[in-house]
C-alpha cells in the first residue's frame, strides 16, 4: 500500500479542483530517515530542538547547535526551516536540568522556561542565526505561548541576539521570520494582538487537545478522553481557521493532527492550508489530497461540527474516506 502512495510523492499537494496545499515535515534528530523526503515536501514546519538537548548530558555549547542546525537548514536551501525554541519541561525532562513540580504540564516548560533563563534561549538564538549566514530560510518559532508579554520578551531577546551576533560577525543581521505556536488555549483569542507582532503561527493540536479538554496527553487512564476529533475541539480550530483567514495570518497545522487522513481532511475545510507531519504520512497525505475536491470537503466539516461526539466524528470522515480509497 504505501508504494501506491509513493508513486505520487513528487507530485504537487493538489486538490482536483485545483487548490495547491503545503505540506512540510515535523523533524527532530537531524540524521533520520525525514531526509528522504526532502525533495517531496515544501520545507520543514517544525524542527523539534528539544531533541538533541535531552539525548546529551549537558547543554550543546553555542558551537555545537550552530553545527546542529546548519545541517538542517542546508538540507533544505531553497525552502523555509521552522525551528522552535526549546520545549522542555511537561514530558520532555533534560537529564541534567531537574525539574520537580506537582503538574508539570501545567508548570514550567517551553518558552516559559527560556524566558526564566535568557542565557539558554539567547544562546540558542545565537546559534540559529549563525547557522542562517549561507541560507537564509531559517523561521523561529516559540512553544507554550499564553500571554502576549512572552512574545514581546522573546522578540526582545531575539533582536539582541541578531545584533550580537552582528557584531561579532560584523554585519548587520536582519530578523528571521518569528512564529507562535498556538497551543495554550488563552492565545487563541489573541489572534489579532499575534498577528500585528508575529509573522507567522503554527498550531499545535497536540497541546490544544490536552488543555481544551484537560486531558493529560500521555495518561494512559484518561487516553479514551484524548482525542482530536471532539467536536468542540473542531469548532475551536475552525474558528480559528476563519480568524487567520480575516487576518490573512500565515497559519500552519504542525500538531499529529495534520497528519491523519481524517485530520487533515478537516483542517483542509477549514482555510488552513499549510500542513507539517512526520515524514512517514507525507506520501499518503499527498495521495489523499489529490482525490479530493473542497466542495465536499466543506460539507464532511459541517456535519461533524454537529456531531456529539468524536466517535461520530470519526464515524462520518471515515465514510467519506472510504469512498476515496
Ligand atoms: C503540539 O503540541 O501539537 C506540537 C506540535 O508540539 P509537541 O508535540 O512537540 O508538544
Ligand atoms: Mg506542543
Amino acid at each position: 500500500l504505501s508504494a501506491h502512495y509513493q508513486k505520487e510523492i513528487d507530485l504537487p499537494a493538489e486538490t482536483s479542483c485545483g487548490h495547491r496545499y503545503s505540506l512540510m515535515i515535523n523533524a527532530g534528530l537531524a540524521i533520520d530517515p525525514e531526509h528522504s523526503n526532502k525533495n517531496s515536501c515544501d520545507g520543514v514546519g517544525l524542527y523539534r530542538t528539544e531533541f538533541p538537548f535531552i539525548i546529551r548530558n549537558q547543554f550543546p555549547t553555542e558551537q555545537e547547535q550552530v553545527d546542529l542546525y546548519r545541517v538542517m537548514l542546508e538540507a533544505y536551501p531553497d525552502k523555509p526551516v521552522v525551528m522552535r525554541t526549546l520545549d522542555v519541561g511537561g514530558d520532555k525532562p533534560l537529564p541534567y536540568f531537574a525539574i520537580v513540580e506537582e503538574n508539570p504540564f501545567l508548570g514550567w516548560r517551553g518558552i516559559r522556561l527560556t524566558l526564566d533563563h535568557p542565557e539558554i534561549f539567547l544562546v540558542q538564538i545565537r546559534a540559529m542565526l549563525k547557522a542562517n549566514m549561507n541560507t537564509g530560510n531559517l523561521h523561529i518559532l516559540l512553544p507554550m505561548i499564553s500571554e502576549l508579554p512572552e512574545v514581546d520578551e522573546s522578540l526582545r531577546l531575539i533582536k539582541q541576539a541578531c545584533f550580537e551576533v552582528g557584531d561579532e560577525l560584523g554585519t548587520a543581521l536582519q530578523r528571521p521570520k518569528v512564529g507562535v505556536m498556538i497551543e495554550v488555549p488563552s492565545i487563541m483569542y489573541q489572534l489579532n494582538e499575534l498577528a500585528s507582532r508575529v509573522d507567522f503561527c503554527s498550531v499545535g493540536t497536540n497541546d490544544l487537545t490536552q488543555y481544551l479538554l484537560a486531558v493529560d496527553r500521555n495518561n494512559p487512564r484518561v487516553a479514551s478522553l484524548y482525542d482530536a476529533m471532539h467536536p468542540s475541539v473542531l469548532r475551536a480550530l475552525h474558528q480559528m481557521g476563519q480568524q487567520v483567514q480575516a487576518l490573512q495570518f500565515p497559519t500552519s497545522i504542525c500538531g499529529e493532527l495534520a497528519g491523519e487522513p481524517a485530520g487533515v481532511l478537516l483542517l483542509a475545510a477549514m482555510g488552513f492550508d499549510s500542513f507539517s507531519m512526520n515524514s512517514s504520512q507525507l506520501a499518503k497525505i499527498k495521495w489523499l489530497i489529490r482525490r479530493v475536491e473542497r466542495e465536499e470537503l466543506q460539507s464532511v466539516l459541517m456535519d461533524a461540527l454537529q456531531c456529539d461526539s468524536p466517535k461520530a466524528v470519526r464515524v462520518r470522515v471515515h465514510r467519506f474516506l472510504e469512498q476515496k480509497s
